[in-house]
């Protein structure tokens, strides 16, 4: 089997003003995520970054690429509409996409999901549980029932999505609230994850189980071969059936 080759894209605004958050972060929130990648077998990690000329996202970057992580947040309106439009026809087209935390309010993600993306939200650093709700899933593989973010930033419900496909986390936090904190989505032949754990303050990207969840997230979203599917821009008249039909009277 051939690698599975991951971009993991990055807005990379905070760590270049705001001192604590490079302290936490000094390669980027990108360069944390690559790394806990980096030692999984079959993955081909590169990253790509908001500033860098489209975003990044070349087509060339675009087409070499079978799973893209998607990390933003205080730049998410600086985010070329054409390189949306690129990426969501990727998806549609087969490319598997995570989006993390604060990407729920993603230009990609409002626009595969439809609907605003909105959620609650308080910083105050307390502990995240986050139960695992699709114990058969790939996604959890090698987890608990359970795993605990000591500090984290709370993002509650009600969360303005689609109901997912499939619901693999929910989250539970001191203060009360609950989060569906790992939802999975088909799209076209395309696959996406959103999973909220990674606010830019706390060292979650280097945490084990989050980069477990993240690379199995990543096998889950590769693209599955398919042959001789149709072209799912098109609406063919299929004229012909595939059994003979007859139409009575
Ligand atoms: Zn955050």
């Amino acid at each position: 089997m051939s690698n599975i080759r991951v971009t993991v894209w990055n807005e990379g605004r905070h760590e270049k003003r705001d001192a604590a958050i490079a302290a936490v972060y000094p390669q980027g929130i990108h360069g944390a995520i690559a790394e806990g990648l980096a030692g999984q077998p079959g993955l081909e990690v590169r990253t790509a970054t908001l500033d860098e000329p489209e975003h990044g996202l070349t087509d060339q970057v675009v087409a070499n690429t079978d799973v893209l992580i998607w990390w933003g947040h205080m730049a998410h309106r600086d985010v070329r509409d054409d390189i949306v439009d690129k990426v969501q026809a990727a998806v549609l087209e087969g490319m598997g996409l995570i989006v993390l935390h604060s990407g729920h309010f993603s230009k990609i993600f409002r626009r595969l999901m439809g609907t605003n993306c909105s959620l609650i939200w308080r910083e105050i650093g307390e502990k995240e549980r986050v139960w695992v709700t699709a114990p058969g899933h790939p996604i959890v593989r090698g987890l608990g029932p359970y795993f605990e973010i000591p500090h984290t930033e709370m993002y509650g419900e009600f969360f303005d999505i689609p109901q997912p496909d499939e619901l693999i986390f929910i989250s539970w936090y001191p203060g009360g609230e609950v989060f569906r904190s790992g939802c999975a989505f088909y799209r076209g032949r395309g696959k996406v994850f959103y999973f909220s754990p990674g606010h830019e303050t706390f060292p979650i990207y280097y945490q084990a189980e989050v980069r477990q969840v993240i690379a199995n997230a990543v096998r889950w979203a590769a693209p599955v071969p398919v042959v001789g599917f149709r072209d799912l821009k098109l609406a063919p008249n299929a004229k012909t059936p595939l059994e003979p039909v007859t139409i009575s009277a």
